[in-house]
């Protein structure tokens, strides 16, 4: 792979990777990643960590097992959440670095003006030198509202802070494809998330955190649209962190679609959540791709979901593949009377639509 200058990265640990067999916090691998992370600060590179854990390690304290209600979970993490950051804050004091903790939700992220006041305060933290550590806020976060797994806020968290890269730290070398022959093989390198790759996803590969490699495609996918790059590498084999940013072979890399989108693109892809969907025809379509045009009633064949006016939209093709997202300029039962009509105004104006 070409060589290419990552100065801002985010790096996540995932749960697996702070676990040990017994199913307690795995102190030692924390400290080595922490040593790993604390390498790329040396070389002054802005490093966000997400990191998974809380859960593990409130249900070890409170001796929950593994904690099957929402508020056993909610509990666990309270903790656990504490516990966590006293010794990620204790193991970067040894390299002089001072941490910060970050506890993210969904509406926050999906609400500009606080999305906006979370990227001041990384911005503010970042250029003091200090580590933000991310996690999601779970104690407040139920099922409707939650991100859910830490693949995806590691990539909204990689968006929100414009981030050149994304490192994703699993208990597995990389992202495995399979040949013709069926035989699996590590993937150096992927350029497009065609049906091959998502096949090869498959199922979630371990038990401890919530995604396996589903998530961190629908990661990889975030950060493909964005413009960011994003890596999968093994969490418990020392130093592959600096051997990925100065181009050495390791673990699997997914290149990015285009160049980097600007901040409120970016917030307009994934910051939002999709309310509904609007299939247009392939004059629309292409108006959309080739002349940068607003979306015209006139170009929409059908119209999925239930959105007041502002919603985030997906705009996809006939044959159902995403081309666009934009915020609507009129709500589901007045959009649905316009459809194919000529001169009724715009149904995603141009500064509002995002395509992907
Ligand atoms: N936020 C959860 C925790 O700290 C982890 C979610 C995940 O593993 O993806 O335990």
């Amino acid at each position: 792979m070409a060589k290419k200058a990552f100065n801002t990265i985010v790096v996540k640990v995932g749960s697996s990777s702070l676990t040990d067999p017994q199913g307690k916090l795995d102190l030692n691998n924390l400290k080595r990643l922490v040593a790993d992370i604390a390498e790329l600060v040396k070389l002054k590179k802005k490093v966000v960590l997400v990191t998974s854990g809380s859960i593990v390690c409130g249900a070890e304290a409170l001796n929950l097992g593994k904690p099957k209600t929402i508020p056993e979970k909610q509990a666990a993490a309270a903790v656990g959440q504490s516990r966590l950051m006293r010794q990620y804050e204790k193991a970067f004091e040894k390299y002089d670095l001072t941490v910060a903790q970050i506890l993210l939700t969904r509406d926050a992220i999906a609400d500009r003006e606080r999305y906006l006041n979370a990227r001041h305060c990384f911005d503010a933290l970042l250029a003091k030198g200090v580590v933000p550590i991310v996690n999601e806020n779970d104690t407040v976060a139920i099922d409707e509202i939650k991100i859910g797994d830490n693949d995806n806020l590691a990539a909204l968290t990689a968006s929100l802070i414009g981030a050149d890269l994304l490192v994703l730290m699993t208990d597995v070398d990389g992202f495995y494809m399979k040949n013709e022959e069926g035989i699996s093989y590590l993937a150096e390198e992927i350029q497009e998330i065609d049906q091959d790759v998502e096949e090869a996803a498959g199922h979630p590969s371990t038990q401890l955190g919530t995604g396996g490699m589903i998530t961190k495609l629908q990661a990889a996918k975030v950060c493909a649209n964005t413009g960011a790059h994003m890596a999968i590498i093994n969490s418990r084999k020392p130093g592959l962190l600096k051997k990925l940013i100065t181009g050495e072979k390791v673990g699997t890399f997914f290149l990015p679609k285009a160049s980097k989108m600007d901040s409120r693109k970016r917030w307009l892809a994934h910051g939002l959540t999709v309310e509904g969907t609007l299939t247009v025809d392939s004059g629309a379509e292409s108006a959309l791709l080739k002349k940068n045009t607003s979306l015209l009633p006139v170009g929409i064949k059908e119209i999925k979901g239930k959105f007041s006016a502002g919603a985030l939209v997906s705009i996809t093709d006939e044959s159902g593949k995403e081309l666009a997202r934009g915020l609507v300029e009129l709500p589901s039962e007045e959009l649905i009377k316009m459809i194919g009509k000529k001169g009724v105004g715009e149904a995603v104006h141009r500064d509002n639509l995002v395509i992907l």
